[in-house]
């Protein structure tokens, strides 16, 4: 790989860690269900089989395994652990509802008892926690790695979170405790009007001073067009940029790693 001489001193300034981990497969155990905004459900599992679990970085993602249906082989989506206790054996999984789709709708039929299986993570890619200021940007399904991002910062480092929801009841799944600046941006339910409403906003959008880490997680093509736009537009440092597709328009298992 080709790193330029710029981008070497960057990255050792603030130095981030790429970890590997044995990828286990566990059995989870439903023990709980909660509502927490009318587009967030939290299910909470027991598990014999945490020893050894851990997600150093707060965007890592395990796999579940959904049952298989019939002949049809199983299907995997990605998740990121919200939170989890080995000793006690628990685990807590957050779904962005959406329409329609084999893993929120397993969610929405979970019941007490029912089991599902996860695999990993598989690795972690950890951003260092001396940067001056944070900026998150992302959808619905990126706000539990935004919530261990900002549970995993001093509450007096600055955070900037710009997150487009469904509509004001979602705001109230982060916690707003600590030197954090929210902007809400409430979905249309059309892409293309939804990229206009994040690329009006952005051009509202001045970088603090000092050196920060942005990180972004939303639809595909919404998180390219923010990743150029915080790299091309604003002149961020890539080498302090971490950028995500969550998903993908029209596409099932449409995750997909940007930069
Ligand atoms: C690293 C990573 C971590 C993730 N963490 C979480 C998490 O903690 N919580 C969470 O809810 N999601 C998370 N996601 C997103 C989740 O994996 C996707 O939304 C996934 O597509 C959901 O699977 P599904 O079976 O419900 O739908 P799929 O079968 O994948 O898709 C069915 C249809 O629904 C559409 N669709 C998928 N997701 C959405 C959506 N969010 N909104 C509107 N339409 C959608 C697709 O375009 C497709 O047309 C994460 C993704 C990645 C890559």
């Amino acid at each position: 790989m080709d790193i330029d001489q710029g981008t070497q001193t960057l990255m050792s300034k603030h130095q981030f860690t790429q970890v590997r981990h044995d990828v286990v497969k566990r059995k989870l155990q439903v023990i709980g269900k909660e509502q927490i905004t009318p587009h967030m459900l939290r299910l909470r599992f027991q598990s014999k089989d945490l020893r050894g679990f851990v997600s150093p970085s707060p965007d890592d993602h395990i796999k579940i395994l959904l049952p298989a249906q019939g002949d049809a082989p199983a299907l995997m989506r990605d998740f990121t652990p919200r939170a989890w206790d080995v000793e006690a054996g628990t685990f807590t999984l957050d779904f962005a509802l959406h329409p329609q789709g084999p893993a929120v709708e397993w969610a929405r039929k979970a019941e007490i008892g029912d089991h599902l299986d996860i695999a990993g993570p598989r690795g972690s890619s950890v951003a260092p926690t001396d940067f001056d200021w944070y900026l998150l940007i992302g959808d619905a399904t990126s706000l539990p790695a935004m919530g261990r991002r900002l549970e995993s910062l001093p509450l007096e480092t600055p955070v900037s979170i710009m997150a487009l929801v469904a509509g004001r009841e979602e705001e109230l799944y982060l916690d707003s405790k600590g030197n954090r600046k929210f902007t809400w941006l409430h979905a249309t339910g059309s892409a293309d009007r939804d990229r206009e409403i994040l690329r009006t906003t952005f051009r509202a959008l001045k970088l603090p001073p000092g050196e920060g880490f942005i990180w972004v997680a939303a639809e595909v093509s919404l998180a390219r067009d923010a990743y150029r736009y915080m790299t091309d537009t604003l002149g961020h440092p890539k080498a302090w940029i971490k950028a995500a597709g969550y998903w993908s328009l029209g596409q099932a298992d449409g995750g997909e790693r940007i930069a």
